[in-house]
This record gives structure tokens, C-alpha cells and sequence, in this order.
């Protein structure tokens, strides 16, 4: 046990962000580092509780109370293994996670839980500061059994699935239809929240295990479904769940009504090359985003950071309790409200508001947005009588989520099939309906989170190497059906 009076003698810290005034003038992320000694504090409040609830929180089954105690009595090195045994990329999971390990957490039911994502960070920092996390090449042995496996995208569930593939001796080629890899991990989600020389330093480590990336080629079009099937023993679907739910509304085809996933890979480009404004710019405009989610959070700190003249964020939820209510009780993870740094940048939230329609000027272009107030209703939404008001506003972001996986040829190509939520369907092993063919992340699961998306990876994985080699010593941290703690 890291500290048997830790957690009645220290208080929870939060990392500290930086001001918004100064952050808000550059890219960088928001977050600062605790420091060791401060951290290894934090550390010494896990309990070692008998049954950690925190394992099951965490969909990657991460050895929480393990490297608490390891980082506790200052052994950062064997703490940085531990957290390499569940985890190929805890520099990802440790700054954008929503953390349901830590509602998980048992000290919670009573007190603040253990701060388990900035120990999670700060082991890998230091790790890859120290020099520890070397290539890990396979064995000879292991390459010579191995086959050709190709991985169709590169978020985090391609990259997990790559990992794991090539270190267990497979000769794994990920296909990438973007100019570098990453999937919303490098355009979607902006420097402020992962700065991408952290997703840069990993591909460095995977390019020197073996793996090899070929980038700028969509899957179906550049290489056919029938060349993927004859050249490669298997394959890994790992291509998202990118086709975005759209707002059919009067005037929904005025100019500058945007999805946030055109806009925001706009801004993730200027700002990696430093050239300028984007085509899809805030500065200077009345922005509203429609969606109160990360994707909402992220057009908010991107339009800000930009320029904006106001930011209006608009959720058709009504704003969640601040403490966790009784129908969701430890150790679920429950909505309530939170403010991300973005939000505690600026910009106003709107909530249980639906848009009605849009209007717009004589040259076609959005000049406002008329919304009402709206309150749950059998089957939807209901609009409160009288509450109609238009809000001005020059560019929209629509942020609404995912519907599921692009039926484009890749994956007509293939002939999978899907299931009823849009998905690509697959069995207790991550097969789908086609031989050889596997399916793994927001293209499996449905538009999720980065932790699932690498758990899917790893198990894909190891579904994968046994097809291929009749069995596994790979892990399978989570099945298809495996769902967050209810
Ligand atoms: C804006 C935004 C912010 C988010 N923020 C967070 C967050 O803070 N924390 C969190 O946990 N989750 C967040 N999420 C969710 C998280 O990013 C996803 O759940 C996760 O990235 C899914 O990983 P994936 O590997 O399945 O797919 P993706 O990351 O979507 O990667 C799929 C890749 O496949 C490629 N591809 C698709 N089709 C082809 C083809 N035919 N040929 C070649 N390549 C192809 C795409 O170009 C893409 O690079 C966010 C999502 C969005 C949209
Ligand atoms: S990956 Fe997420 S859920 Fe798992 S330990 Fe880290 S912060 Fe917690």
C-alpha cells in the first residue's frame, strides 16, 4: 500500500491550468506538471483497496493501485512498466481521458478520489524524459512465424492494433488515407488539449519496432478491397466512425453552417504549419456551435483562441447536476456539469435549447439562428411556448456527433456488413461478416473514446494473431459488447 495514512493526511490536488489570458494567446497546452515530490504525495492516497473498482473503470484494466504505490515509494521506472503492461500509449490517455477510473475509485465514495490520470501522465513524462520507453522489437523467432496484416487507419485503435501486431511479429502495414497519422488525434483534437510532438515521439518508436505507415492512400480507392484481401493475411478495420449526424432545419444550406470536423482539421493544419488563417475561420465572427460535447468543447477553445467576436454553445440537454445524482450512484461515471478549459475561457453555454431554423443574409451566408427553449418529452423534445428567440451569429459549427462508419468503398468494397446502430458488425472476436477481416474502434463500437478505442486495438490484436497462428499470448482488455460501468 503506497501510504497507509495518505489519504487521511492529503488533501486531492488538481493539475493547475494555466491563465486563460496568457493560454488563450497561444496553441500550447493548458495543463502544468505537479512535480515529483507533490506528486508522489498524490500517489500515497490510493488505498490498495482490496477489490480496486478502478481496474473496472478503466476499459485498458490499468494497474492503478500497482503504480501508485510504485511512483509512492519512488520507483518511477518499474511504475512506467507497469503502466506499459495495459496501456501502449498512456501519454494520450493521460491528457485526454475523461478518467472513469477515478469515479470508479473507492476512496470516492466518501472522499475526493485518488488524482490516478495526472499520476498516469506524469509516470509516462518522465518516462520518455528518462529515455525508457525504447522500441521493442520482436524476436527473430517471433517475425519469422509472422504474416502481413494490414491496419486501415491510424487513430488510436489502428495505432494500438499496429503495436501490438508488429511487437508479437507480424509484418503490419497501416493505411492511412490523411497526409500523416493519427486519426482525431491529430486533427480533431487540438494542440491546446495533446501536443502532437507527443503523438510524434510514438510513431517514432513504432517506425523503429517495424511498423510501417503509408499515408495519403485511402483504403478502397487507392488500394482496392480485393488487393487488401490478396496481399494481406488480415485485416484490421480501424477507420472511425466519421460520417457526422447532420441538422435538417430551414436554412441548414446557408454559407458558413460548417460540421466541426471540417473546421476543426482546418485550424489542427494552420496551426502545425504555422500558415496562417485557415479557410474556416472564427476571428472575427459570431460563432455559435451547436452540440455540447468534446467536439463542442474543442470548436469553443479553437474559435476562441482564433478570435472570435462571441462564442454561443448550444446542448439540447438541460444543464446536468453539479454533484452526481442518486441515479447514478459510485461507480459509474456520471454527467454532471463540468468545465473544460475551454469553458473556463469564455463563451457562453445554452442549454435545453433546439435550433428551429436559420436565417440568412441576401448573399446567402448565415446571419443568425433562431432557437426555443425545450424540455424532455415522450420520445424527444418538446418547445416551451414563447421562448423563441434568434441569436445573431456568422459562422455555425455543427458538433452533433457520429452516426457510424462511411459505407464508402472501402467498406462496400468488402461487402461487411453492419449492425442496426451503423456500424460495422463483428462477432465475439472482433471478425466481421468478411474472412481475414477485423474490426476495431469508433468503427466497431460507434463514436467513443480514445481509452476504447486503444482497448478495441489491443484485443483486435489479439484476435487477430490467433487467426493467424492458432493462438495468443497477446492481452484482450475488453470484448465487442463490453460496456462502461452502469
Ligand atoms: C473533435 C473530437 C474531440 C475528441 N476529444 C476526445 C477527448 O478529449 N478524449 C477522448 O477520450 N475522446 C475524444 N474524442 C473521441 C476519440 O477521438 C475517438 O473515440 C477515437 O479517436 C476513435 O479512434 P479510432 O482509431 O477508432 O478512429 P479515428 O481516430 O477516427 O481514426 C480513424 C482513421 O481512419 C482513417 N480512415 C478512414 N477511412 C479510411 C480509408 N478508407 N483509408 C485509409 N484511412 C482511412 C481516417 O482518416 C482516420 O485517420 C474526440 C472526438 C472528436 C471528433
Ligand atoms: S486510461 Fe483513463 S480510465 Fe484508464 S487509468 Fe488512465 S485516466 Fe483512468
Amino acid at each position: 500500500m503506497a501510504d497507509p495514512r495518505g489519504f487521511l493526511t492529503t488533501p486531492r490536488k488538481t493539475p493547475t491550468r494555466r491563465p486563460v489570458d496568457v493560454r488563450i494567446t497561444d496553441w500550447r497546452e493548458v495543463y502544468t506538471e505537479f512535480g515529483a515530490d507533490q506528486l508522489e504525495r498524490q500517489a500515497g492516497r490510493c488505498m490498495d483497496c482490496g477489490i480496486p473498482f478502478c481496474h473496472s473503470g478503466c476499459p485498458l484494466g490499468n494497474l492503478i493501485p500497482e503504480w501508485n504505490d510504485l511512483v509512492h515509494s519512488g520507483d518511477w521506472r518499474a511504475a512506467a512498466e507497469r503502466l506499459h503492461a495495459t496501456n501502449n500509449f498512456p501519454e494520450f490517455t493521460g491528457r485526454l481521458c475523461p478518467a472513469p477510473c477515478e469515479s470508479a475509485c473507492v476512496l470516492g465514495i466518501s472522499q475526493d478520489p485518488v488524482t490516478i490520470k495526472q499520476v498516469e501522465v506524469e509516470i509516462i513524462n518522465r518516462a520518455w524524459a528518462e529515455g525508457w520507453v525504447p522500441p521493442r522489437r520482436p524476436s527473430p523467432g517471433a517475425q519469422a512465424a509472422g504474416q502481413k496484416v494490414a491496419v486501415i487507419g491510424s487513430g488510436p485503435a489502428g495505432l494500438a492494433a499496429a503495436q501490438q501486431l508488429t511487437r508479437a511479429g507480424h509484418t503490419v502495414t497501416v493505411f492511412e488515407r490523411a497526409d500523416a497519422p493519427g486519426g482525431l488525434l491529430r486533427y480533431g483534437i487540438p494542440e491546446f488539449k495533446m501536443e502532437k510532438r507527443h503523438l510524434d515521439r510514438r510513431l517514432i518508436q513504432m517506425l523503429a519496432e517495424g511498423t510501417e505507415f503509408r499515408c495519403g492512400i485511402e483504403a478502397g480507392v487507392d488500394v482496392t478491397a480485393a488487393e487488401l484481401r490478396t496481399d494481406y493475411a488480415a485485416v484490421v478495420l480501424a477507420c472511425g466512425a466519421t460520417v457526422p449526424r447532420g441538422l435538417e432545419v430551414p436554412g441548414a444550406d446557408f454559407g458558413g453552417i460548417h460540421q466541426a470536423m471540417d473546421y476543426l482539421p482546418l485550424a489542427n493544419r494552420a496551426v502545425a504549419t504555422a500558415a496562417g488563417e485557415p479557410a474556416i475561420s472564427a476571428r472575427g465572427r459570431h460563432t455559435v456551435i451547436i452540440g455540447g460535447g468534446d467536439t463542442g468543447a474543442d470548436c469553443l477553445g479553437t474559435a476562441l483562441r482564433q478570435g472570435a467576436a462571441s462564442v454561443t454553445q448550444l446542448e439540447i440537454l438541460p444543464r446536468p447536476p453539479d454533484r452526481r445524482p442518486a441515479s447514478q450512484p459510485w461507480p459509474t461515471y456520471p454527467a454532471i456539469f463540468r468545465v473544460s478549459g475551454a469553458h473556463e475561457e469564455g463563451g457562453e453555454r445554452v442549454y435545453a435549447a433546439s435550433t428551429q431554423r436559420f436565417v440568412g443574409d441576401d448573399a446567402g451566408q448565415v446571419s443568425g439562428l433562431v432557437l426555443t427553449e425545450v424540455t424532455p418529452s415522450a420520445g424527444g423534445f418538446a418547445p416551451v411556448p414563447g421562448t423563441e428567440r434568434e441569436v445573431r451569429c456568422d459562422l455555425v459549427l455543427l458538433a452533433m456527433g457520429f452516426t457510424g462508419a462511411e459505407r464508402g468503398p472501402l467498406l462496400t468494397g468488402l461487402g461487411v456488413e453492419f449492425d442496426g446502430r451503423g456500424n460495422v458488425a463483428r462477432d465475439g472476436s472482433f471478425a466481421t461478416s468478411v474472412p481475414g477481416v477485423f474490426v476495431a474502434g469508433d468503427a466497431g463500437r460507434g463514436q467513443s473514446l480514445i481509452v476504447w478505442a486503444i482497448a478495441e486495438g489491443r484485443s483486435a490484436a489479439a484476435a487477430v494473431d490467433e487467426y493467424l497462428c492458432g493462438e495468443t499470448s497477446l492481452p484482450a482488455p475488453i470484448g465487442p459488447a463490453t460496456a462502461p460501468l452502469r
